[in-house]
């Protein structure tokens, strides 16, 4: 708490103004000072097309990664910038209850980090968000392998570190499953661990994704 407020007066004092890291232009940070206001408002919901994914009956994805998407995320998963959670949280409330509406999900869960990276991190990303949007949702999933992340990895290699890398804590007993997960690219991991439900039971699965 002192330590909060401390950086607080740090920021206030030296850090008068910084770069928005999406539009480059300058701001006053108040809660962060990473993306200014005004880019925050414009962050939106958009009509991302999907294409099939195995094992997967449906996905919705809620925004563009390259409209500012992509950013907010990675400040938030890389950075640890903590009040992104909160941003991500909150635009998406809505259209993921609606979601969840449509879907009737008998349970819903989250693709996981490691435990070691969750230990170095302090917190799994995916499970802030869910959260703070304050669903009830379950801790499911368990990932067995340490790898770097998957950006680092062309296409194929990626399907190939994916594939197996997942295991389940407990017997899922449900029929319909919504998993969420932050972004979405090749669709490997959607892929792998609805593969995993699916032997598991688990004959409907759908998916959430805050950017794609
Ligand atoms: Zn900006």
């Amino acid at each position: 708490m002192v330590k909060k407020a401390v950086e607080f007066l740090f920021d206030i004092c030296f850090l008068s103004e910084n770069l928005c890291s999406l539009c480059g232009k300058r701001f006053k940070p108040i809660i962060q000072g990473y993306v200014c206001d005004e880019c925050i408002k414009n962050l939106r919901r958009s009509e991302v097309s999907v294409k099939p994914v195995k094992y997967v009956k449906h996905y919705r994805i809620y925004g563009r990664y390259r409209e500012g998407w992509g950013e907010i995320i990675r400040l938030f998963k890389f950075k640890r910038v903590i009040p992104f959670a909160d941003v991500i949280a909150k635009k998406i409330k809505y259209d993921f209850e609606e979601y969840v509406d449509f879907v009737k999900p008998e349970v819903i869960t989250f693709v996981p980090v490691h435990l070691l990276r969750y230990w170095v991190r302090g917190m799994d990303h995916n499970e802030e968000i869910l959260k703070r949007v304050g669903i009830k949702f379950e801790d499911l999933l368990v990932r067995v392998r340490w790898r770097k992340p998957l950006v680092f990895f062309d296409k194929e290699k990626r399907k190939e570190i994916v594939k197996n890398s997942f295991s389940l804590k407990k017997n899922p007993d449900c029929g319909r499953i919504l998993v969420f997960d932050d972004v979405i690219t090749t669709g490997a991991t959607a892929r792998t661990v609805s593969e995993l439900l699916y032997y598991a039971g688990v004959k409907e699965i759908y998916w959430y994704f805050v950017a794609g």
